[in-house]
């Protein structure tokens, strides 16, 4: 998965020319930079590659989420909706907009189930956020279909779905925006930082101002501060070292899925020997990313039984079902509604007695898939001892 496993000397030498300038920010110092814009060149490579027309680059992909869920206009009031299973700053995001998020079950593609979207949205959804989660696609078209019936925006965190493919087309670009994470465990790394894509002029132009106290950089291009702010904004801005370090790595953004694709296959051939696997439901594996290789047993008993054959044997796999990261029932602060504001918001609205609660039961259908499946992350390197090693103990689990 990780673009740090083949961090080498071209993120170096892309460092190297912002040191050379001196100029750390994205923004003016025109004369002293000598032309080099890595964060601006960043934008437009990355939103090249998956073919759209704007980029805007943040500080990570929380603050991606952030800034497309303020773009969009979403605040107080505003339910938005989106999966169990993800990581839980896409939920954290729509709390610091000052939306109530509402969760869907996930199918077998491990994403959102698009008949349970159907059946929660209310008159309040101002925004939808299905994820594309371990590396592949949720069920997009039928997603947007159902949301364009209702007039809802679709944003997309593809945060751990970079160069990944339906049909041909990069996920992040089916809904009005997607949102992309480069922290330090992501399949290309800036160590931090984020990008939110979309062919909307004018979505773009409220991300750019918004990410940066509302200035302007269309008025002043390069620089900024033209003035004549429309609204207020904050600062997410991305930094010129990480902005450098990801054009090295997102030239290597194929070479990183082509070797995942290579290991995947690998390890997908030994899995399959297991009596009663079958596989997560990948919509289009030609654009799989294959980040992971996730597989599932029949029950939870079985799913346990073999990670501890396979743990015994030094390749245990992620048992999701106890991860405290990626799924509801094991977010406590969010079902105990902890929060450091007095007012108790974001569970409790300040002009309303209504407390927002989460109940760690009210997804059957994602428990029932989850406790089941068991997930391998797919390394860019995978040495051939190791590989055997893990064959070894997949074998092993096969026997039970
Ligand atoms: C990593 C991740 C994020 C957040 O990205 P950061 O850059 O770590 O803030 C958001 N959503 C999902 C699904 C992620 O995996």
């Amino acid at each position: 998965m990780p673009g740090f496993e083949i961090f080498g000397k071209e993120e170096k030498q892309e460092i190297q020319d912002v040191l050379d300038t001196g100029v750390l920010f994205r923004y003016e110092f025109a004369e002293q930079r000598k032309g080099v814009f890595k964060v601006l060149s960043f934008e437009k490579e990355f939103a090249g590659y998956c073919g759209v027309k704007y980029g805007q680059a943040v500080t990570s992909g929380t603050a991606a989420l952030k800034v497309a869920l303020a773009a969009l206009g979403v605040g107080p009031g505003d339910e938005v909706i989106t999966q169990g299973f993800t990581f839980v700053a896409t939920w954290e995001a729509i709390f610091d907009a000052g939306a109530v998020p509402v969760f869907t079950e996930i199918d077998e593609t491990l994403n959102m189930d698009p008949a349970d979207l159907e059946k929660k949205i209310t008159d309040r959804t101002k925004a939808i956020i299905p994820v594309h989660m371990l590396g592949a696609p949720a069920r997009i078209e039928e997603i947007i279909t159902i949301a364009d019936r209702h007039n809802i925006p679709v944003i997309e965190d593809t945060a751990q779905a970079a160069g990944c493919r339906l049909k041909g087309r990069h996920m992040g670009t089916f809904g009005r925006c997607g949102t992309f994470s480069f922290d330090s465990v992501k399949t290309m790394t800036t160590g931090e930082g984020g990008m939110i894509i979309t062919d909307d002029r004018n979505l773009w132009q409220n991300m750019s101002e918004y990410h940066d106290h509302g200035h302007d950089h269309v008025v002043n291009p390069g620089g900024r501060g033209g003035e004549g702010r429309s609204f207020i904004g904050f600062n997410y801005r991305m930094m010129e070292i990480q902005g450098a370090i990801g054009l090295a790595q997102l030239a290597k953004l194929d070479y990183i899925v082509a070797e995942q694709r290579k290991n995947k296959a690998a390890l997908k051939e030994a899995v399959a020997g297991i009596r009663g696997v079958t596989f997560r439901n990948i919509l289009d594996e030609e654009g799989d990313s294959a980040t992971f290789l996730a597989f599932f047993l029949p029950d939870a008993e079985k799913a346990l039984a073999v990670n501890r054959v396979l743990k015994e044997n030094g390749a245990g796999a992620i048992y999701f079902s106890d991860n405290t990261w990626h799924y509801y029932p094991k977010w406590e602060h969010l079902i105990n509604g902890s929060t450091l504001a007095r007012s108790g918001w974001p569970f409790r609205d300040d002009g309303s007695k209504r407390k927002v609660v989460y109940d760690p039961k009210v997804l059957p259908a994602s428990a029932e898939i989850i406790d089941r499946l068991l997930v391998y992350q797919v390394p860019v390197i995978l040495p051939e001892s190791r590989l055997e090693q893990m064959i070894v103990a997949i074998k092993k689990a096969a026997e039970i």
